[in-house]
């Protein structure tokens, strides 16, 4: 038995201008034998996939691993060339293990996931077994459990059970094939969209809705995986919110109640998943910031869907509130600047806020380069811990009390790595400014006193209804409805 191994993962932040192309895709491409080598042992989904089938001894074929995190949609030669390219590499094998996001988009298809799963059931038949492992964030349609066999997702954000969900698809999907279980699915759609940093896990009621589904699983033996899907709300499709996939043996009824009954509780707490008392103004968040009392203050800028955004960190430069540090700030032009200009050097820079007509522009000031050079290292927090991941040119940057490290990609500051590159502590600081959405809160909830949310007016509002969605079904919750407090 021989399974190809894929990954294609974006999450589109589709109201940002231009699209994420195959030059983005390519950065960190793995094709052949490197998609194994690369996964293997690495808490990814793909890495989930390759323990199980080393486990049970199935040989496995890289087909190609591509990833670009949270950013503009995809292009359209971006879906095109590589549906096609997992589609060729089908040849052979006896089934699929693929890791696909679930909020891939480009601007003409809003359901891009489900046409590469599409593309693979059309190429390789109806009885060809498909597993397909996705991110909590996931938006999913009916399209997409039509073509899998097997549709599971991370149960945990943060995401620290990536290689645990590949290797749930494995071992259904490998049990499937050994006609020891006969899976069937449910999807259940509750209409109802979160904002990004209200879907961590561990926040009531998400915390008690991932419980009933534990509860589901724990009480019918046959129900092989029940996932709630939080959605992401910053990609504007049809499918865009909550689902819930139920994964049953051979009994479809089951998968239905499941689904529903966990769709129905989403739908109830409505209100209180959307924790808008959590939400501050920039000013109103630095006053209630700069009162906490004791070690770091984690300001979170969760707007911020591109690491660019100035609006804070111009402000936390003008009121000098103490020692802050804006990790993984992306920048490739200011980053270049100051690396052609080299540590020790002093140079007026105008750097971030260029992303969008949103990001806040850039903020020119005086600055001390403190550090250059590129930058290219292994993970070592718990998400993706031993992916390598490179920075390109960077800078470790002085404003008045404010350090900055300059970056030229797109990366989310969530561990500790974005001080030990520089050499830095995090208790050297008073605020750290970070704009991941809840993947930070492994490691930085224990570390801060406090962690203080501002909304700032960037593409991935808590506020929802900023946004100019086309295709999100108007109904939707907190667009339109039961949005009313009280119904
Ligand atoms: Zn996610």
């Amino acid at each position: 038995m021989r399974l190809g191994i894929a990954e294609f993962s974006l999450e589109s932040v589709t109201f940002l201008p231009e699209t994420t192309g195959v030059d983005v895709f390519e950065e960190g491409a793995l094709r052949g034998q490197d998609v194994i080598a690369g996964n293997r042992g690495a808490n990814t989904a793909p890495g989930g996939f390759i323990d199980i089938c080393e486990a049970e001894g199935v040989s496995m074929q890289g087909i190609v691993a591509v990833g670009a995190g949270a950013a503009a949609a995809a292009s359209e030669e971006a879906l095109a060339r590589y549906s096609e390219e997992i589609v060729a590499g089908l040849d052979g094998l006896d089934g699929l293990l693929i890791h696909l996001h679930g909020a891939l988009a480009t601007p003409a298809n809003r359901k891009a996931d489900a046409h590469v799963l599409a593309a693979i059931r059309a190429a390789a038949g109806p009885d060809f077994p498909v597993a397909c492992a996705m991110d909590l964030h996931g938006n999913l349609g009916p399209e997409v459990v039509e073509a899998a066999n097997v549709v599971t997702g991370y149960h945990s954000s943060p995401h620290v059970d990536m290689a645990e969900t590949g290797r749930r698809a494995a071992r259904i999907l490998l049990a499937a094939m050994q006609g020891r279980v006969r899976p069937v699915m449910a999807l259940a759609k509750p209409g109802i969209m979160l904002p990004s940093i209200f879907t961590a896990t561990a926040l009531r009621p998400l915390a008690d809705i991932k419980r009933q589904a534990a509860a589901w699983q724990a009480r019918e033996k046959a129900l092989l995986d029940v996932s709630v899907f939080c959605g992401f709300a910053y990609a504007d499709t049809p499918d865009t919110g909550m689902s819930v996939v139920a994964v049953a043996d051979g009994d479809e009824a089951l998968a239905r109640r499941a689904a529903d009954d966990l769709a129905e509780q989403c739908s109830l707490n409505r209100f209180r998943l959307l924790k808008r008392e959590l939400v501050h103004s920039i000013g109103e968040g630095l006053e209630k910031a700069a009162a906490v009392e004791g070690g770091p203050v984690c300001l979170l800028e969760s707007a911020d869907r591109m690491n660019d955004s100035s609006w804070t960190l111009r402000e936390l430069l003008a009121r000098d509130m103490g020692p802050a540090y804006a990790p993984f700030f992306f920048d490739p032009e200011a980053a270049a600047a100051c690396v052609a200009a080299g540590a020790g050097a002093r140079l007026r820079l105008a750097f971030g806020g260029k992303s969008s007509e949103k990001a806040g522009g850039p903020i020119e000031t005086e600055v001390e380069v403190l550090e250059a050079g590129e930058k290219r290292f292994r993970i070592t927090g718990p998400l993706k811990t031993g992916t390598e991941i490179s920075l390109g040119p960077s800078a470790l940057i002085r404003a008045g009390r404010v350090l900055v490290s300059l970056v030229s990609a797109n990366y989310s500051a969530i561990d500790l790595d974005c001080f030990s590159q520089f050499g830095l502590s995090p208790q050297d600081f008073r605020y750290i400014l970070l704009r991941s959405k809840t993947h930070f809160r492994e490691v930085y909830e224990p570390l801060c006193s406090a962690i203080v949310i501002l909304d700032t007016p960037d593409w991935g509002p808590a506020d929802l209804t900023l946004l100019p969605y086309e295709h999100v079904p108007p109904e939707t919750f907190p667009l339109g409805g039961a949005s009313a407090e009280g119904t």
